[in-house]
């Protein structure tokens, strides 16, 4: 390839979109032509599990075909890969949103210096929030760990409006054209993956949030905590791979007047929190947030990992959990209502690491997002910032009732319960004929597990 330096490089990541790309208003700048490349980190790549690599191999094909066939796709090391190419195509700069996850930081920083070596230069231009991590401060310059006054903040601040930037907006470089230029290796195939994935790329999420901008915001507050309801927007998904901005959806929440659209925007708050904490406290990935909790004792042996795995496969007992743990399996997808009791079935039922739970979701949901999902089940362990108290413990079966008030949602997902009517569903243990043929009885009893719970937290409050 040439070495005119006309050239720059766009290197997509968590931002497989064409508009409201600021990345692409910054190339057009830098450079008449820019380069289109995605790297298949195997670091990245492994513990994604094969939904999320499936659905990002879709969103790269999607991608792919609104940039005419240009997206240059190669595996590798960030650090080898993105200066070789860079060098190829004679870029004096690379174009990235920032990232603010622990390895996408460091690794940003050590193709930087790769980069700089060579006289090219990564320009980072937006980040997959509305307000990038680390900008919403308190009053006396430290960072928020309680989430209303942050989402307070996170409102005044305010964010730009979305980037006007489409296919056009940059000349695309056809690596197909250039001699001696990087081997591609092209998109993977799909993987075989036994769940029902959401159609990937920009456009399907477009689609989707159109949809539900027209029929689901207005009736959002009050059936997004409806398991049984197709109430809440699905864009988890599209927001966790930049199929969509939360700008763009943003500036649509705006000119809604319904209090959902509020409620809807004070989920995106959420995701924007839980990114902000995960950058203060990177080893939040990992550890307790709140270090107290290292003094909870966790059950640990054969007793354990049998319990995990009834959980892991919806074989509990407890028809809420079950149904819940069965719809990640089938759709790599749960919903949020779900996610929080089986969570906390996990962590006080079964007393359990959440790190256990954390990671299993980590490889089978297709929305997987390491802020969300850590602190997800940080708050619901106690441990996290802006904790539920430890001792406010879900109880399954009330949960069940309340949520899934005439048990349709169990019954879609526990074929076994199919035949039981009505709410009866949530406590089969106390039909007349007894539980049907091979649904198991429940693991662990509810009340004498919350004592349990209850007693070990005293061991926390020692360490406080
Ligand atoms: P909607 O109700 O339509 O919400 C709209 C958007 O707001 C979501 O797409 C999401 O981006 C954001 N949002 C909503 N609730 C939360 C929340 N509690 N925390 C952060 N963002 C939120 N979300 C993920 O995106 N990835 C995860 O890996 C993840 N793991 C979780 C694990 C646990 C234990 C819990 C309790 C929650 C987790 N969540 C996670 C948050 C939430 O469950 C999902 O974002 C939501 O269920 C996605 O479905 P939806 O898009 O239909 O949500």
């Amino acid at each position: 390839m040439a070495d005119s330096r006309d050239a720059c490089v766009v290197w997509f990541r968590r931002d497989l979109r064409l508009s409201d790309q600021p990345t692409l208003l910054a190339a057009a700048d830098a450079a008449p032509r820019a380069l289109a490349l995605f790297v298949l980190d195997p670091r990245l790549l492994g513990p994604s599990g094969p939904a999320r690599r499936t659905f990002l191999y879709g969103c790269l094909r999607e991608l792919d075909a609104a940039l005419g066939g240009k997206l240059l796709v190669v595996r590798g090391d960030p650090a080898d890969v993105v200066p070789r190419i860079a060098k190829a195509v004679g870029a004096a700069t690379v174009h990235i949103a920032a990232d603010f996850g622990p390895y996408g930081r460091e690794r940003d920083e050590v193709v930087e210096k790769s980069l700089a070596a060579d006289g090219c230069e990564l320009v980072r231009s937006g980040s997959p929030y509305a307000v990038a991590p680390g900008r919403v401060t308190k009053g006396d310059g430290g960072p928020f760990k309680v989430f209303t006054p942050f989402r307070r903040a996170w409102a005044d601040h305010g964010w730009r409006a979305p980037a006007e930037t489409g296919p056009r907006t940059v000349e695309w470089i056809d690596p197909a054209d250039k001699d001696g230029g990087p081997r591609a290796v092209g998109i993977p195939d799909d993987e075989k993956v036994d769940a029902e994935l959401p159609e990937p790329g920009e456009a399907a999420a477009l689609r989707r949030w159109t949809e539900f901008l027209d029929g689901g915001v207005e009736d959002y507050g009050g059936t997004r905590d409806r398991p049984d309801k197709p109430g809440t927007s699905r864009m988890s998904v599209y927001l966790k791979y930049g199929c969509i901005h939360p700008r763009t959806i943003l500036a649509d929440l705006a000119r809604q007047r319904s209090a959902s659209a509020g409620t809807y925007r004070t989920e995106i708050a959420w995701r924007e929190f839980y990114a902000d904490v995960l950058h203060q406290r990177p080893d939040s990935a990992r550890k307790n947030y709140d270090r107290a909790f290292d003094a909870l004792p966790v059950a640990s042996g054969k007793g354990a990992e049998e319990r995990f795995a009834a959980w892991k496969e919806g074989r509990t007992g407890f028809p809420i959990v079950d149904a819940g743990m069965r719809q990640l399996r089938e759709q790599a997808w749960m919903h949020n209502r779900v996610r929080m009791i089986v969570a906390s079935f996990l962590v006080k039922d079964l007393h359990l690491p959440w790190w256990w739970g954390a990671r299993y979701f980590m490889q089978l949901l297709v929305d997987g997002d390491l802020a969300s999902n850590q602190h997800g089940w940080q708050w619901t362990a106690g441990s996290g910032t802006d904790a539920s108290p430890y001792f406010r413990i879900f109880n399954p079966i009330t949960q069940g009732e309340r949520f899934d008030p005439d048990g349709d949602y169990v019954r879609r997902f526990v074929p076994e319960l199919g035949g039981i009517p009505g709410k009866q569903v949530h406590q089969p243990w106390k039909l007349q004929d007894g539980i049907p043929d091979g649904y198991p009885e429940p693991i662990v009893d509810h009340k004498v597990e919350r004592e349990e719970a209850l007693a070990r937290y005293e061991r926390v409050k020692a360490a406080r």
